[in-house]
């Protein structure tokens, strides 16, 4: 197969190295997204990241991994072909509905209930996808809603595997300059060089704050913002709370500041998901759970069950309602 086997629909989303387009597979029918690749404006940049997620992604076949068909070249781009996923959990390019299509949203769309059933449902296909991945030794390294889509049959995918990497060498040192700020975790910003799937679980619990509250729990301006917007909620580090992370490369004191209780931010939030939130956003990344240990948190344990996958899907309204311009219910207007 190549590019005269797809006809493209529209662009749904563009990421940092390249546009990525809804398209048919013209013989099949079959929807796919397909990423083209920027040429490298720098030193190699598109082309390593894209070696990369087409490698890694070539092992990783799971429910929860978003799956690459073929990768092929066209006048000297390179593209790759994924299974075509309907939404991501930050924006919407909904292909599922009735012209005109709604614009859909999970975590921007204030009118779209999201109750814990379905919090529950999608943290457990992110999760249970990263645990396949750390099981098979590859870091994702830039977790954030955007990256996590849903299929129409409403599975989460984690996508976007370009900074991804195996680790698992001792010793071996990696960059910080991986996973979008906002989710970064304090050890990349103070600098650590040797660092493992602990950097994953912070992206979790800052996603995790966000499908409840719809807001980014820490949107830094800056990596010094970052650091302290991440203290002020969760306090100043120091040796004895974290230990040796004064002898981080990049280390800085900060004005010494007490965490805040977890639920005093999330009043909403049930005691179980309190836990499994403070475990995650620990900053000595040798107390976040793995994700395995996430999984069998109480949290997925308890009342209400994670929703099905057919429930994380928002529905649009039918025509006829649209039409006549009704409002829907807004579940946050008391
Ligand atoms: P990425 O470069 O992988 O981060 O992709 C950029 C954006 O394109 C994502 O945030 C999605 O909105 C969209 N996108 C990526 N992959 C797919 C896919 N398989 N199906 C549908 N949309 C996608």
């Amino acid at each position: 197969m190549g590019h005269a086997d797809y006809e493209k629909i529209e662009v749904v989303g563009e990421g940092t190295f390249g546009v990525v387009t809804r398209a048919r597979v013209i013989k099949t029918g079959q929807e796919v997204a397909i990423k083209k690749i920027r040429k490298p404006s720098g030193k190699n940049g598109a082309d390593l990241s894209t070696l990369r997620e087409t490698m890694l992604l070539a092992e990783l076949r799971h429910q929860h991994v978003i799956e690459s068909s073929e990768a092929y070249s066209h006048n000297s781009a390179l593209s790759l072909v994924f299974e075509f996923c309907v939404l991501d959990l930050e924006k919407a390019h909904s292909s599922l509905t009735f012209p005109p299509r709604p614009m859909l949203q999970i975590l921007r769309d204030k009118t779209t209930p999201l109750d814990t059933s379905r919090i529950k449902g999608y943290l457990l296909g992110a999760f249970r996808g990263l645990a396949f991945c750390h099981a098979n030794w590859v870091l994702h390294r830039d977790l954030k809603p955007g990256n996590l889509l849903l299929n129409a049959s409403g599975h989460v995918k984690l996508a976007d595997f370009g900074l991804a990497r195996f680790y698992g060498s001792p010793g071996r040192k990696f960059t910080g300059q991986v996973v979008t700020r906002w989710y970064r975790p304090p050890e990349l910003l103070f600098g650590a060089k040797h660092y493992g799937p602990a950097v994953d679980l912070w992206s979790m619990g800052c996603i995790f704050a966000e499908l409840m509250t719809r807001a980014p729990l820490f949107p830094g301006g800056s990596d010094i913002d970052q650091l302290s917007r991440v203290f002020s909620l969760r306090g100043t580090p120091t040796d004895e709370s974290w230990p040796a992370v004064s002898k981080l490369p990049d280390y800085i004191q900060f004005k010494e500041v007490a965490p805040v209780p977890l639920p005093t931010r999330f009043p909403a939030a049930s005691p179980a998901a309190l836990r499994l939130l403070g475990d995650l956003l620990s900053l000595d990344p040798e107390q976040r759970p793995s994700a395995d240990k996430a999984l069998a948190h109480a949290f997925f344990d308890q009342a209400p069950p994670a929703a099905s996958p057919a429930e994380l899907v928002p529905r649009a309204r039918p025509p006829a309602a649209q039409q006549r311009g009704e409002k829907r219910p807004n579940p946050d207007a008391r």
